[in-house]
């Protein structure tokens, strides 16, 4: 039955903020400058002089040119800025018709950074460089006839490793860390089989290998996990591999770490209530049993299909809420309840993938916090999956196991001179963390292609 946040469970979530829980240390040595990769940092400072580099920045070298960069302010637009820069209304409407097939200057927002490019500081505007994201800027070169041009930022890869240890559950480490959420959320992806999140414990350890991309020094966006390994009562790993037959993670053995079934239903979320036949229900205030476990998570946190199914019922009732029933087999069917809403699409008959989101946690129904009660029916009965077992998948071909061997030496190589993370007493947000550059776009190079080259 429905089961809400009790008192504990709400202090708990006070808590969040208060309490550290990942013990993180930090060992950047993150190779990210250019400098340190061309000289010899234990080298004294060149006596001789030699000629400074050019510096380039969006691919105009700065010898030859003056950029002014300013933010948009909210309703300024073109034809406010580009009159005083020497461009009159008839190239700035010539400007707008031209840019609609890239990147339309309509589309320039308020609170983005442009800059305007010019050989003479007094003379006039020859080009403009407007950044809608991260990871692009956009060149609308005035001279001559009229170009536009959207090109992706020079950016810098690093292979990173991590480590931690929990001080009380992932799902507080999460909130109470500097982690990128994506890191933990591609953790749980690539363990998610094997290792019970949810019930994440204190002392717990994880080792992470991963990609991370960086663009002007600052890290933009977690790239590849290619392996992570956790500690609880048992050792766990998932390294990622690919050729032409297989593409995911797999244990040391090789075999894929993909189930049939998932742990859990929701990531970052912590158990609330167990499967129990005796409990005492918090809102009837009788004994009533529990025949689902309760995953407590943010409000709207998604809610996945444990396993590829069919969806049976996608409704309402007063006990469960909006709830979600899907099919898998001929025994097995799973029930979500309490969800905020159905995600898009999800209605009986409706066939899901697993870890497809099928909702979103709330607390409609007998419900008192954010949870998701979960239910496992084999054979018409509910019955406590965190108590099954499931058969592991066989191992890859012979024929490719020396390959996914090679691949799996490499990643242990470096799982294995990642320090054991310790659990420190003082609070702080730290983890074990280091980094070497693995790639780099065209940081030494102005872009040969570049509307300002001459
Ligand atoms: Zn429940």
């Amino acid at each position: 039955m429905a089961k809400g946040v009790h008192r504990t469970d709400k202090e708990r979530m006070r808590s969040l903020f208060t309490d550290i829980i990942l013990s993180l240390i930090i060992a950047s040595l993150c190779i990210l400058g250019i400098n340190s990769l061309k000289s010899n940092n234990n080298q004294p400072i060149a006596e001789t002089e030699t000629p400074a580099a050019p510096v380039y920045k969006f691919g105009f070298n700065l010898d030859q040119f003056h950029l002014e960069s300013m933010t948009i302010k909210p309703n300024q637009f073109l034809s406010d800025i580009l009159p005083y820069n020497g461009i009159d209304f008839k190239t700035i409407s010539e400007l707008e018709q031209k840019s609609k097939d890239t990147y339309s200057i309509r589309r320039f927002r308020a609170g983005k950074d442009l800059t305007i490019v010019k050989s003479d500081p007094c003379g006039k505007a020859e080009c403009l460089v407007y950044e809608p994201n991260q990871f692009t800027y956009v060149v609308y070169d005035l001279r001559d006839s009229i170009t536009v041009k959207e090109v992706e930022k020079p950016f810098t890869v690093c292979e990173e490793t991590l480590s931690g240890v929990l001080e009380t559950t992932l799902w507080d480490a999460m909130s109470a860390s500097s982690l990128p959420m994506a890191l933990i959320s591609n953790m749980e992806d690539a363990l998610g089989w094997s290792v019970d999140f949810p019930r994440a414990q204190k002392g717990d350890q994880f080792k992470l290998v991963y990609d991370m991309k960086y663009i002007d020094g600052e890290p933009v966006a977690v790239g590849n996990l290619k392996g992570a390994y956790y500690k609880n009562d048992k050792e766990h790993y998932a390294l990622h591999f690919e050729n032409e037959k297989y593409s995911g993670f797999y244990d040391l053995e090789g075999r894929a770490t993909k189930r049939d079934f998932l742990k859990s239903p929701v990531k970052f979320s912590y158990i609330s209530s167990r499967y129990n036949l005796r409990r005492f229900h918090p809102i009837l205030k009788r004994r009533r049993p529990h025949y689902g476990t309760d995953y407590a998570a943010a409000k709207n946190s998604p809610i996945s299909a444990v396993a590829d199914g069919t969806v049976e019922i996608a409704s309402y009732t007063k006990a469960n809420g909006n709830y979600v029933k899907l099919r898998h087999d001929s025994q097995i069917q799973t029930q979500y309840l309490h969800m905020t809403k159905f995600a898009k699409g999800i209605k009986r008959g409706t066939r899901v993938k697993q870890g497809e989101t099928i909702g979103y946690v709330g607390k409609t129904g007998l419900a008192t916090g954010y949870h998701v009660c979960f239910r496992f029916w084999k054979n018409g009965k509910q019955v406590d999956h965190t108590r099954m077992n499931f058969p592991p998948p066989k191992p890859m071909d012979k024929d490719d196991l020396p390959a996914f061997f090679s691949k799996k030496k490499e990643i242990l190589d470096i799982i294995n001179t990642i320090p054991d993370p310790v659990i420190q007493t003082v609070k702080s947000d730290t983890t074990l963390h280091s980094s070497k550059l693995l790639t780099s776009t065209d940081l030494f190079n102005p872009m040969t292609n570049s509307p300002s080259l001459k």
